[in-house]
């Protein structure tokens, strides 16, 4: 606690201070561009990957970035969505997974979660990413199938999103797009979904985004190997 503890007067002198002015005007309310939902590991900072400052992107966290289908638990997830798009206006929702993921790693080995039940019943919201993993890539191992894991999930996330009526009526309005990111703890590239070639790509600068719309092509890997 002590480098918490530490960090927090570092941030009231050093951070707080200089910014004042920018922190007071974010009282009087947020507008957000985007919801940033992702996974609780700690070594993935949304802020820090997009270089997002206070007001920027309204975030929301778990385990495995998992958004439940809408009605399957009135949690916070939903009621965290539905404030992001009908109250804040976000423009646009971003499901970003990244490697070595704990929760993925569960996912594809679910033997290991005998003695945590709590994170079992978590991850059966997102059964469709293991039966897809079953089903489509049993013949992939090692890096490749918690890549393809990890991909499949994002996509899964994007289509539950789907389901909940303030995105679908964003969708359906045009004031909102969706998209499915990956981000690399090894290289720090943030890669996008792109639904015209089906894959994910390192985020290029100045790169105008495709969003994922619906009748995206299905996964088929990446184009380019992750780099180590
Ligand atoms: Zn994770």
């Amino acid at each position: 606690m002590k480098k918490l503890i530490a960090g927090i007067h570092h941030f009231r002198t050093n951070i707080f201070g200089p910014k004042k002015k920018e922190f007071r005007r974010l009282v009087a309310g947020q507008s957000p561009v985007a919801l940033f939902v992702t996974c609780a590991d700690s070594r993935l900072n949304p802020n820090l990957i997009t270089q997002a400052e206070p007001g920027d992107i309204f975030i929301l966290r778990n385990a495995g970035n998992i958004v439940p289908p809408y009605g399957a638990v009135f949690g916070g997830e939903a009621a965290t969505i539905e404030y992001a798009v009908a109250v804040l206006g976000v423009r646009d929702i971003i499901v970003c997974g990244h490697t070595n993921c704990g929760a993925m790693h569960a996912l594809l080995a679910p033997g290991k979660l005998r003695e945590l039940p709590a994170v079992g019943r978590w991850l059966e919201q997102t059964e469709v990413t293991r039966r897809i993993m079953r089903e489509n890539y049993a013949h992939l191992r090692g890096r490749e199938r918690e890549l393809a894991a990890i991909e499949e999930n994002v996509l899964v996330q994007i289509e539950n999103l789907r389901t909940h009526p303030a995105v679908a009526s964003g969708l359906a309005s045009g004031k909102l797009d969706l998209h499915g990111w990956l981000f690399e703890l090894e290289t720090g590239i943030v890669n996008a979904y792109d639904p015209v070639l089906g894959c994910f790509d390192p985020i290029e600068r100045d790169e105008v985004l495709r969003p994922t719309v619906a009748g995206r092509a299905r996964h088929r890997g990446r184009r380019r190997p992750v780099k180590e």
